[in-house]
């Protein structure tokens, strides 16, 4: 349910309507808009029309009903675009953000090679991933902690800001001490125990829609996040499961606009994942900038022959900075501006 304040509600008012929304087995969300506060009642709470009752109390204006079964993370509830803020570099904001590095932290070399190169093309964030969900048990899994600190000299010696991937509940608060966004990967997308715990990790999520999953669930796996404390999520599309096998999986680029007509969150893409193919990546990063992606998730591996994962949609390092360039004009045609 929707509590809209009036725009001269005092703080009395609407501490006095947060506390009879939780007298009523709710949990209040209060969300400051330009004009107005407006109070978003959300859980179980055994009776709605005690919230009903909510529209002769002092300083509300109207109550309304969030007709979709995601709430917090719903337009209905919050008209304006979350911008997601890591420090300084905000996501959902002016600025296109680019993501980039390898699939995996293999060695430190691999990772301070990648990471100066991306960033002398124009990358905010560095990606990589220390926890790697393989479909195979006999695959690299990752280097765990030690990947983690690497990824963290690499952001000391760049600037450039971490994002990685975590896979268990157990893992959260590890991977929180070294990474400035936490990643969900396709595989974990309804791992509601982690989505609870991201909740509570005070980092924002880059949260990936699931290879067989609908927007409506992912809308609902990010409402899993925002009702356990954190507003501060990224979407992204990286290609479903369809008939299709010439491409690793098929590209949902209507997700991008549909999403944000259902939500307030930002929403990236990560084309490398949804091809599965080096040719493609760049027409695919062009289309989701066309499309108004909030930014780009993108592997990029110095020798991709050699990658210990994920090697055939892997960018070069000149690749990669070559697609930066000719995605500069698109992004300055759209108005917004890389650096
Ligand atoms: C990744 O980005 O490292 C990854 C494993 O991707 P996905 O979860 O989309 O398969
Ligand atoms: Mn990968």
């Amino acid at each position: 349910m929707i509590i809209a304040m009036k725009p001269d509600a005092t703080k009395a008012e609407i501490d006095h309507v947060c506390g009879a929304i939780e007298s009523f087995g709710f949990t209040p969300h209060i969300i400051r808009g330009e004009e107005r506060v407006v109070i978003g009642a959300v859980g179980r709470g055994d009776n709605k029309d005690h919230l009903h009752s909510l529209r002769s109390a002092p300083g509300v204006a109207d109550v309304v009903p969030i007709t979709q079964p995601y709430k917090l993370v719903s337009r209905e509830l919050k008209a304006n675009k979350t911008v997601v803020r890591v420090d300084d570099l905000e996501i959902g904001g002016e600025r296109f953000v680019v993501m980039a590095g390898p699939c995996s932290v293999e060695t430190r070399e691999q990772v301070m090679e990648t990471a100066h190169a991306v960033k002398l093309a124009g990358a905010h964030v560095l990606r990589g991933g220390a926890y790697k969900p393989r479909t195979s048990p006999y695959d690299f899994q990752g280097l765990e902690q030690e990947g983690l600190k690497i990824l963290a000299e690499a952001r000391s010696l760049t600037g450039l800001k971490v994002i990685t991937e975590v896979i268990t509940p157990e893992d959260v608060e590890i991977v929180a001490e070294y990474a400035d966004i936490m990643q969900v990967g396709a595989r974990n997308m309804q791992n509601f125990a982690l989505l609870k715990r991201l909740g509570k990790a005070g980092r924002p999520v880059l949260l990936k829609r699931g290879m067989s999953s609908t927007i409506k669930e992912l809308l609902l796996s990010a409402e899993y996040i925002a009702t356990n404390g954190n507003d501060q999520i990224i979407l992204c599309e990286r290609g479903i499961r369809t008939f299709e096998p010439a491409t690793r999986n098929t590209l949902d680029l209507a997700a991008v606009p549909l999403l944000k007509e259902m939500s307030h969150l930002p929403v990236v893409v990560d084309p490398s994942h949804a091809t599965g193919k080096r040719s493609l990546v760049r027409p695919a990063s062009k289309a989701a900038v066309a499309i108004g992606a909030d930014g780009l998730l993108i592997e990029v591996h110095p020798r991709p022959e050699e990658a210990w994962s994920d090697g055939a949609q892997s960018l070069t390092t000149t690749g990669f900075a070559e697609m930066m360039a000719e995605l500069q004009s698109y992004v300055s045609l759209e108005s917004r501006f890389m650096n």
